[in-house]
Parts: C-alpha cells; sequence; structure tokens
C-alpha cells in the first residue's frame, strides 16, 4: 500500500517541494490541490508576462504531461476548505474528502489590500497571480490614469509592466523610500530618479486616504488632502501568508503556520513550506528560501532528518530592464560594529554600498552596477575574511579565471536562486543533454529564465564544464539602449514597439545616437516586415537620400540591373541622363552595374525620374545586387541557366534591408565566372543541380562560402537563397556580414535551421520574407511602382525582365 501525500498549494514551493520527493526513492501516492485553474508556473515571472516579455505559456513550470507522467494526481481550480487531523482527511469546497497519511500546506500568500474606503470599487485590482495579471492586461490602454499604491518590488514592477501598455503611471508609496526593504535612503532615490526617467511618476511618502468614485474608481484621496485621478488602481501592499487553513485545524499559528527547521507542523502528520510559513519567527516574500525549504521536507519525508532549514538571508532584485537593483543581506548600518563603504556617481545613476562585520561581508545595495553581485554573494555565503581585498572592496578586480567562482562552489550549492536549481542540477543536465548554449541551459534546468541576476554564473558554469561551448549572449547595442540586440528584438516583439522613437522613449535615453537608431530601424523593419513607422532620421545619410556619398559631397547612382543584364532603351537613357546633369564620370562597378559618379545632391531627384528605372541600392545595408556569369544560355560550358536565375533571385530579394550589405553571384557551372563562392550567398550550377553556399567573402575579409545544400531544381535552390537569407536578417546582429554569421553559428547549425528546418518552419521563414517583400518600396520611385510581391512563386521568362 502506498502512502497518501496531499499537497495543498500548486504553487512555486509546493511543487518545487514534490520535484524533490520525485529524485528520491519514496512510497508516496501524491495528490496536489490547487485553487488557481492553471498548472504550476513560475509566478515571478507574471511581471514579464505583465510588461508584454513573457506569454502565460513560456512561464509554465510543469505541464498536464508532468503530473501524468509522474502518476500525480492534479486538483485544479479545486480550494480546500478543511482539515480533519483526528481522521487525516481535507476536504475540499465541492465537499469532496480525501485521506492523507502525510499532508503538506503549500497555501503562499495572498495579497495584502489596506483597509482603505473604496478598495472594492470596480478597476481596483492586485497583482498576485495569472489571473490577476490577465485582468490587468485586458484593463490596461494607451492613456489610461493609473495608479500603483505600493512602490515595493511587485509595485514598480507592476508600474512598469503597465506604463510598457502605454498606461500613464504614478506610483504612490507610503515610505519616504522606495523598496524600502531592500535599499536605504540614498539607494531609494537612486531608483526614484531611474523609475522618473522611465516616465512613471512616484510620489512619496504618501498615504492613501480612500479611493472615490461612483461604482468605478477614479481616484485616490490622500491623508493630506491632496488626490490624483486614476481610472485603474493596482494595490501592490505587501502580502500576508494564507495561514487560516492551518490556524481552523488547530496548529500553531503565528504570523504564518509555524514549522522547525525540519518544515514540520505542531501535527506529525502535517508540514508546512513556503509563503504560508513562519520559521524562527520570520516569514517569507521571495522565492530562493522556499526552494531550500522544499528541498528539506522532501528529505524529512523521504528519508530522515536529513537537512535542515536554518533560515534565509533575503536576495532581491528588481525585473525591470534598464534599472539594474540588487540587494541582499543585512541594510541595516545602525547596528553595533557595522562597517560601510560605499561609492556613490550621480551622473552614472551608480551606488553601491557594502556592509561589513568583523571584516566579513554581511549585506549589500547595488544601484545601477550590479556587475560584482556574484562575487559579493559568494563572500557573503563563504564567510571569506575580506582584509586583503578592503583597498578594492567596491571595484574588485576582474578575476584572471573567470570559471573560479563557480568551481569553488559546492555542487549542492543554489545557482538559481528564483527557480531553485543547484549546480550540481546544472552539470547533470549539460551531461545528461548535451548541452553547449546558455538557451539549452534554460531550457533544460529553468536556470537563468526568472530575474537574470544568475546568467553570468550559469554561462561560467556551462563554459567550464562543456568543451563545445557555443557563444549566444551578444553585447549591449549602445549605452542608449543598454540591452542585447537579442534582448531589444524580445522587448520590440512582445511589446509591440513600432518605431524608433517608442523604443527609445521606453527603454532607453530617449534621445539615440548614430549607432542605435540605424539599427533600431532595421530591426523594426525585420520584425514587422515592414509594418511599422519608419522614422527616415533614424537611418544613415545614404539610406535618407537613397544614393552613396562620395567623399567630395557628391553623390554616385546606380541604376538597378537585374543579374547585370540592360538593354539599349536603358542605357540610351543612362548616356542621356549622365549629358543632361554633366556627370563627371560613368563607371562599370565591379559588380556588372553602372555607376554615376559625381551627381550632386539637388540633381538626385530629376536623375531618378529621368532614369526611369529603379534604384540599385548599392548604398543601403540591404541587398545590393546579384551578379551572374553568362551561362547556358550562350556560354559553352555552361550547365544551368544562371543569368535567369540570377536575374530571379535578385527580382525575389531586392528592396530588402540586411543587417549588413548582401551580395550574391550565380554562376552557370563551377569554372565560378562570377564568383559565386565568395558571396554572401551564392548559386553554383552543376550538371543536374545546383549547390547554394553562404557566407562568402572577397573584400577587407576573404572567406570561401559554405555549401548550404545541393538540390536538383532551380526553384529548390531559389527557395533555400530565402530560407537563409531571412534566417540571416533574423538571426544575425546588425553590422555582422553574413561570413561572421556564418562563422558565429557555424554552418551545422545554419543548416539545421534553415534548409534542414521542419516544413513549418520553413514555410514561417518563407512566409516572413514574403510579407516583408510585399511591404518592400523601391527608394526612387516610392510609392508609384509598389514592388510585385509574388516572389517564390514560378520562374519568370528572361524577356519579362529585360523588356
Ligand atoms: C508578480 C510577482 C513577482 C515576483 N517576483 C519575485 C522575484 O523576482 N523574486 C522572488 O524571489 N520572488 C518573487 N515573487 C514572490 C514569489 O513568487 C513567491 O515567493 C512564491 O511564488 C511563493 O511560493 P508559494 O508556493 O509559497 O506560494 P504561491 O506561489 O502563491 O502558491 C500557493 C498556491 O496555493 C494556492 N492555495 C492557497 N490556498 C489554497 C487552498 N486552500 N486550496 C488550494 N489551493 C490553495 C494559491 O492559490 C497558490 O496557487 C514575486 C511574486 C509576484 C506575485
Ligand atoms: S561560370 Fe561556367 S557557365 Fe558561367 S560563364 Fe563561366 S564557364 Fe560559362
Amino acid at each position: 500500500m502506498k502512502r497518501q501525500l496531499v499537497v495543498v498549494g500548486n504553487g512555486m514551493a509546493g511543487v518545487s517541494c514534490v520535484e524533490q520527493i520525485l529524485k528520491q526513492p519514496h512510497d508516496f501516492e501524491i495528490t496536489i490541490f490547487g485553487d488557481e485553474t492553471h498548472v504550476n508556473y513560475n509566478r515571478i515571472l507574471l511581471s514579464l508576462v505583465l510588461a508584454g516579455e513573457k506569454s502565460a505559456e513560456d512561464i509554465v513550470i510543469n505541464d498536464l504531461n508532468w503530473y501524468q507522467n509522474n502518476g500525480i494526481r492534479a486538483r485544479l481550480g479545486v480550494r480546500i476548505t478543511g482539515i480533519d487531523r483526528d481522521n487525516r482527511l481535507v476536504t475540499d469546497e465541492d465537499g469532496g474528502v480525501t485521506e492523507y497519511d502525510k499532508l503538506i500546506l503549500a497555501t503562499g500568500s495572498s495579497a495584502f489590500i489596506p483597509p482603505i474606503p473604496g478598495v472594492d470599487k470596480n478597476n481596483v485590482h492586485v497583482f498576485r497571480t495569472l489571473d490577476d495579471t490577465r485582468a490587468l492586461m485586458e484593463k490596461a490602454r494607451p492613456g489610461l490614469k493609473t495608479a500603483v499604491i505600493g512602490g515595493g518590488l511587485l509595485g514598480l514592477e507592476a508600474a512598469r509592466g503597465l506604463q510598457v501598455r502605454g498606461c500613464d503611471v504614478t506610483v504612490v508609496h507610503l515610505m519616504e523610500t522606495l523598496m524600502e526593504r531592500q535599499l536605504d535612503s540614498t539607494g531609494g532615490e537612486y531608483l526614484k530618479r531611474k523609475i522618473e526617467s522611465l516616465g512613471i511618476r512616484v510620489m512619496l511618502p504618501q498615504q492613501t486616504a480612500a479611493l472615490f468614485g461612483n461604482g468605478r474608481v477614479d481616484g485616490l484621496r490622500f491623508a493630506s488632502g491632496e488626490e490624483l485621478e486614476a481610472d485603474l488602481v493596482v494595490i501592490a501592499a505587501g502580502i500576508r501568508p494564507n495561514a487560516e487553513l492551518g490556524r481552523a485545524a488547530g496548529l500553531e499559528v503565528r504570523k504564518g503556520i509555524v514549522v522547525n527547521d525540519y518544515m514540520e507542523t505542531s501535527d506529525p502528520h502535517i508540514y508546512a513550506v513556503g509563503e504560508c510559513t513562519e520559521h524562527r519567527g520570520q516569514t517569507f516574500g521571495l522565492v530562493a528560501p522556499l526552494f531550500e525549504q522544499g528541498r528539506v521536507l522532501a528529505s524529512t519525508l523521504t528519508g530522515s532528518r536529513g537537512l535542515a532549514f536554518t533560515g534565509a538571508s533575503p536576495a532581491a532584485k528588481l525585473k525591470i530592464m534598464g534599472v539594474d537593483i540588487f540587494s541582499a543581506g543585512s541594510i541595516d548600518d545602525t547596528e553595533p560594529g557595522i562597517e560601510t563603504v560605499r561609492y556613490e556617481d550621480p551622473s552614472l545613476g551608480t551606488y553601491k554600498k557594502l556592509l561589513l562585520k568583523d571584516n566579513h561581508l554581511i549585506g549589500m545595495i547595488l544601484v545601477g552596477d550590479i556587475d560584482d553581485q556574484q562575487l559579493y554573494m559568494e563572500w557573503m555565503r563563504s564567510g571569506e575574511d575580506l582584509t586583503p581585498h578592503r583597498r578594492q572592496i567596491l571595484f574588485p578586480p576582474r578575476d584572471a579565471d573567470p570559471g573560479r567562482l563557480v568551481a569553488d562552489m559546492p555542487d549542492s550549492e543554489t545557482v538559481c536562486g528564483c527557480n531553485g536549481i543547484s549546480k550540481g542540477d546544472i552539470i547533470q543536465a549539460i551531461h545528461a543533454h548535451g548541452i553547449t548554449t546558455m538557451t539549452g541551459v534554460k531550457l533544460r534546468t529553468r536556470a537563468s529564465t526568472s530575474c537574470g541576476s544568475c546568467t553570468g554564473l550559469c554561462e561560467q558554469l556551462l563554459r567550464a564544464v562543456t568543451p563545445d561551448f557555443q557563444e549566444e549572449t551578444r553585447t549591449t547595442l549602445c549605452s542608449c539602449v543598454p540591452f542585447s540586440y537579442e534582448q531589444l528584438r524580445d522587448i520590440i516583439r512582445g511589446q509591440k514597439l513600432k518605431s524608433v522613437e517608442e523604443v527609445l522613449t521606453v527603454y532607453g535615453n530617449r534621445k539615440g545616437c548614430e549607432v542605435c537608431k540605424p539599427a533600431l530601424s532595421y530591426l523594426l523593419d525585420m520584425l514587422w516586415c515592414g509594418d511599422h513607422e519608419e522614422d527616415r532620421a533614424a537611418r544613415f545619410i545614404n539610406d535618407r537620400v537613397h544614393a552613396n556619398i562620395q567623399k567630395d559631397g557628391t553623390f554616385s547612382v546606380v541604376p538597378r540591373m537585374r543579374g547585370g543584364v540592360t538593354t539599349p532603351g536603358e542605357l540610351r537613357r543612362i548616356a542621356d541622363v549622365a549629358e543632361k546633369y554633366k556627370v563627371p564620370m560613368i563607371k562599370v562597378t565591379g559588380s556588372q552595374r553602372i555607376d554615376l559618379l559625381g551627381v550632386k545632391k539637388a540633381d538626385l531627384p530629376g536623375v531618378w525620374a529621368d532614369l526611369g528605372m529603379s534604384s540599385g541600392q548599392a548604398y543601403t545595408k540591404g541587398v545590393r545586387m546579384v551578379k551572374t556569369c553568362v551561362g547556358s544560355e550562350f556560354c559553352r560550358f555552361g550547365v544551368q541557366d544562371s543569368t535567369r536565375a540570377g536575374i530571379e533571385l535578385e527580382r525575389r530579394l531586392e528592396n530588402l534591408f540586411t543587417p549588413h550589405k548582401f551580395k550574391m553571384g550565380v554562376v552557370g557551372c563551377p569554372r565560378n565566372c562570377a564568383e559565386a563562392t565568395v558571396k554572401d550567398l551564392g548559386m553554383v550550377g552543376q550538371e543536374g543541380s545546383w549547390q547554394v553556399v553562404v557566407g562568402g567573402a572577397a573584400g577587407k575579409s576573404v572567406r570561401k562560402a559554405d555549401l548550404l545544400i545541393t538540390v536538383e531544381t532551380t526553384e529548390q535552390a531559389l527557395e533555400a537563397c530565402g530560407l537563409f537569407f531571412q534566417y540571416y536578417r533574423e538571426n544575425a546582429n546588425y553590422l555582422e556580414r553574413s561570413y561572421d554569421f556564418v562563422e558565429r553559428l557555424g554552418i551545422e547549425r545554419v543548416r539545421k535551421e534553415t534548409v534542414y528546418a521542419t516544413e513549418s518552419e520553413k514555410r514561417s521563414l518563407l512566409e516572413r520574407l514574403a510579407r516583408s517583400k510585399a511591404l518592400s518600396k523601391d527608394a526612387w520611385l516610392e510609392g508609384a511602382h509598389p514592388v510585385n510581391p509574388t516572389q517564390f512563386v514560378q520562374i519568370q521568362p528572361l524577356e519579362a525582365y529585360s523588356a
């Protein structure tokens, strides 16, 4: 007979404890009750769901399969209303009764709603569950006057989430300092300035006396008599342990359900973990200690009282992108014997404060610069005597061996506090799944998926353990928008930002610079497939005037000649234009085009109009041209019709922007007369097939392109080209040439994610390409001649292009 283990609470602590139990030999049949209707999810990430950075699906920790595969009965949407300790039964709200041998209470806490008149009005919300988050997302809209009561971690994250959804947000805080549980007044002042610079108003100290409005909230009235209009109010004024179930059952309960070091309550058959507990007089509001509790309880239940929970030192990081705040340990410097070491730089917005006792680090406040948090945490954990480090304690020199920190940690040490993942868990996953990237670590272990403060440590561990580590992290774009290219991609997509100005206002310094503006402009264009607000001023001069500026300030004009093929009519017009505008030099380029050099800026519109040709885009970070050889139509050696294929390739991809300039070549046989193997993308004709090659270069860098795939038909080759092209557009860093990109990722990965991807992945890449193409415009003829979006259909006859 298996013993019945019943868990009340399907949240982070309860389920994490069950996960630990499952890792041990045990004789339990497990039932989990959760009054939320959702499977177990990561509550911490609700802030990112609200901010649009993650979806509800992204934050699921264990889906239904997990319950099924582990033989766990999941009673979702069922609330336990009573415990009969004598008969070891729990009763649910539907009157159902479930027997237990062992009972775990993991009921968490609830948002505290202060007894303010008017809190029951419509449009007054709390922020605790997925349903709360969804309700806020439904209400949020641009311009909505929103007040967040509470300037703690949760209140600020709620405020930011609503603000990025366009709400006009004010944070109202009772205390003089924001996040006063984690920061001192100076740190709070730095934080306030940063929050205000994001466009969120902060009012403090401000005591809310009442919420007014007729049925629906219209605003807040403060004790000072002042009022604030608000159509939406979020209360984030703290939490209270859900201890009523335990209290009603007669367990020892003070603020929370009292537990000892083994997570045992006053009843030998009942245990408790999570925010509902009180341990040695302490209650909890952060998740790291709760995972520790889960581990301890699993050990208590499956064996002997092996592990013990001895309390926790708090550590918290604010999860607002661009606002770096980390606080850990004690921040009370009034105790006797405490020394503080501080540094602040108002213009950098940096504040660091370390608290030491007897040369041991016992607490820290880091604002604006949290790079050293891992080292400080390690010092705190190990209790190292810091006498030798005192001279450089605020700016410790970078360790010559960046892996030392993680190497020194015992396997049982927690690396990711938010998800309770230890060093040993990560190492095991790396070996078991052959993980080589941080994405793999996140996917397989969940480490580094919440507040992100352990990312550096996880990466060091990965580098130390796997010989095939693959770099993925990208550097910050620039100091105006302090996010990596990858993060910006997620932000723009998740928050549906549609203009450079919006991105800079919400996530940057509002101004931007010559580095970030063109990059953001490209990102928006690529992510929204052209369906965004084009900001001309954000582009380089060449893109603004649609010509290539020369050293004397005149411009070079290159009309498009697909595949290098032209007609007598075009040649005549080029000659006429050259005479009319007194073009000082006409030059045949290395790319088989005709370049009119020395055109004055004022003459550009006239030149374009008179040429009546489309722009050869020889100036842009985008598709330049396709160079073709003669091919089978005329050449004695030709085995494929390279001219026609090249023209078609150019037609399909022209007018599209890319991370850097993009050159192509198509040749009719391996003699390679048009040098296709040193282009970003090339097609090399073979007897009965085409080789598609990628990542070649013949400029400052010289690189022979890698073979992507060999295919039989021209259409298949063009499709492979389209797949690589769009993949490069979506995944390369801005200003990263295809040859660097292919080398960075490795051709195997590129193949796997393009030509050998699943049919649906390939289709969606091509669909996004087609959407971008449909909205692309010829820069010289904007509006007048929209580009025909019927690419990736059938090859057109040659005459269609040369006519
Ligand atoms: C928006 C947000 C952001 C956060 N960010 C961070 C962060 O960055 N870092 C950090 O460390 N912590 C953070 N926290 C706190 C963290 O989420 C909690 O510490 C953690 O979720 C507590 O876990 P728990 O299992 O004790 O409680 P919960 O996760 O709340 O789970 C308890 C579950 O039990 C259910 N329940 C209660 N009573 C019953 C009953 N009678 N019958 C059935 N089910 C019941 C509840 O509905 C709930 O689903 C955040 C919290 C929120 C809301
Ligand atoms: S590459 Fe081959 S087909 Fe093309 S021109 Fe040269 S020899 Fe002829």
